[in-house]
């Protein structure tokens, strides 16, 4: 509606429709980075004082698999729908395909938050919905919000814009498949994603085979 008269955000990097078409990769990637991990934040600051706890059905069904601590930080808030960050505008205004739809996602993570989306989940959440957004609480918690937007939008360039194939991603749909089969067999998800991020680990000596290796 007023979106594109909407005021950039206290330090927001102004660029301009044509910036966007014109930039190299390696800038879009930083440029996309650091709008992202500024939008995380103002939505986590948002959100925050509305959220709750996990409820205590999720926490019992996600006990085991990741630790009580990380549970118990977590907080949780529906929302009607996850709305694309205001800085997409410049996509839109030079004509350019925006890099990721959010408002098509059923719930999505910023730090220890997990937000909702009521257009996309209208009843209580699936267990195994949350735990993917469990793993994501995982990966923030060890890389914090900058190395997580850069991390998580290198991938995406460098998949060609298929979010499936980011390496955070694809932690995280491994791990909750074999949720989704476990049966109540319960498995340490969260020790599996901390090794995942471990630098000392050389990605080229993992391969595909690391999660079912690791078990
Ligand atoms: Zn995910």
């Amino acid at each position: 509606m007023d979106e594109h008269t909407h005021p950039p955000a206290e330090g927001a990097e102004e660029l301009r429709p044509n910036d966007v078409r014109r930039m190299d990769m390696e800038t879009l990637v930083s440029y996309l980075w650091r709008n992202a991990a500024r939008w995380m934040r103002q939505q986590r600051d948002r959100h925050w004082d509305d959220a709750e706890p996990l409820p205590d059905i999720t926490r019992a069904a996600l006990k085991g698999y990741f630790e009580p601590e990380t549970l118990a930080r977590t907080r949780i808030r529906r929302v009607p729908i996850i709305e694309n960050p205001a800085f997409y505008t410049a996509f839109d205004e030079a004509g350019e395909t925006i890099p990721l739809d959010f408002r098509v996602w059923a719930a999505i993570t910023f730090g220890d938050l997990i937000l909702l989306s009521d257009a996309q989940v209208p009843g209580p959440p699936p267990h195994s919905v949350i735990f993917h957004e469990m793993v994501h609480v995982v990966q923030f918690g060890a890389l914090g919000i900058d190395a997580f937007a850069e991390k998580y939008v290198r991938g995406l360039a460098q998949n060609r814009f298929n979010y499936m194939a980011i390496p955070l991603e694809t932690v995280a749909f491994d791990l909750q498949g074999r949720f989704e089969a476990s049966a109540g067999r319960r498995f340490a998800a969260e020790s599996e994603v901390l090794a995942e991020l471990d630098p000392e680990d050389p990605p080229g000596e993992r391969g595909g085979e690391s999660l079912n290796r690791r078990r």
